[in-house]
């Protein structure tokens, strides 16, 4: 079954104490300087949730396999013949990028099904103030990048779970359940306490004998540090980098130890995908067409 599978929180406790204890005080210039590095901090030191890499590489979902099974959708909904977008050319070899899972074959990347649109809801609760374009620009961006159709189902009262339920055909009908993106507070979220800004991953599923395709995921973001950041000068920038690097995260990039790269769970001052990462999201939005799930 599903878990979540906590991957490094990463953390720098100095840096995030600086954030911790940042206050605008100090005279404009400096601030500005400190106060990025400090948000950057705050910012990049993500922890990655996978959200549960599924049994093994064959069997996922035990027992699970036939359309009519009760703990998977019918087959193949929404699926059209061919992608539905295309990746964009992306830079080569020009940053480091990796995947948070793999196929069997050890290279290619287990990625959503690109046939089929990327189904997300939004959990309005805790939203901060000023958050409301956040979340579909920074969709919109990684759709751009990598070819991928998202499509916004609305908003949801489905609060995060560990482990979450693919298939929700009470609240979400017969196909798997949206990627679902909540803003949480700490008491309903251990895993965001102290530095961890957000989470995001995506749960692969595959037939035997077939790739793995992610078909939902969960993007968690803290809404007491988004709200703080919003609040900075230049906090939108930062606020949308986290949450690009936690779509990321979402459809299938991990992290990397090249601080250029926006997937650099650490302080940045990166604000948007660069070549490492654009190149992984490429790959990641050519992934295989799997109508059988
Ligand atoms: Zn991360």
């Amino acid at each position: 079954m599903p878990q979540w599978v906590l991957d490094e929180a990463d953390g720098r406790a100095p840096a995030v104490e600086q954030w911790r204890s940042w206050t605008p005080a100090p005279p404009p210039r400096q601030r500005r300087r400190r106060n990025w590095t400090g948000l950057g901090t705050a910012v990049l030191v993500v922890a990655v949730v996978s959200l549960g890499v599924v049994a093994d590489h064959h069997g996922l979902l035990p027992g699970a396999r036939p359309a009519a099974s009760a703990d998977m959708p019918t087959p193949g909904v929404d699926a059209a013949d061919d992608p539905l977008g295309t990746p964009p050319l992306a830079p080569v070899g020009a940053g480091a990028y990796d995947f948070l899972a793999v196929q069997d074959d050890g290279v290619t990347p287990v990625a959503y099904d690109p046939c089929r649109p990327v189904h997300y809801v939004v959990r309005p609760d805790n939203a901060p103030f000023g958050a409301d374009q956040l979340v579909p620009d920074a969709v919109a961006r990684v759709s751009a990048v990598t070819g991928l159709q998202f499509v916004y189902d609305g908003s949801t009262d489905e609060a995060p779970s560990q482990p979450r339920d693919l298939f929700q055909p009470d609240r979400y009908g017969d196909r798997w359940a949206p990627l679902l993106i909540t803003w949480d507070e700490v008491s309903e979220n251990a895993d965001l306490a102290a530095d961890v800004a957000g989470l995001g991953g995506s749960t692969p599923v595959g037939r035997a004998g077939g790739p793995l395709v992610y078909v939902t995921g969960s993007v968690a973001l803290d809404a007491a540090q988004f709200t703080d950041i919003l609040a900075q000068p230049g906090g939108a920038d930062v606020a949308r980098a986290i949450v690009l690097h936690e779509l990321g995260h979402a459809v299938g990039l991990g992290h990397v130890s090249d601080p250029t790269q926006l997937m650099y769970p650490e302080a940045s001052s990166v604000f948007d995908f660069a070549a490492g990462d654009l190149e992984g999201l490429a790959r990641l939005g050519a992934g295989a067409c799997e109508p059988g799930l």
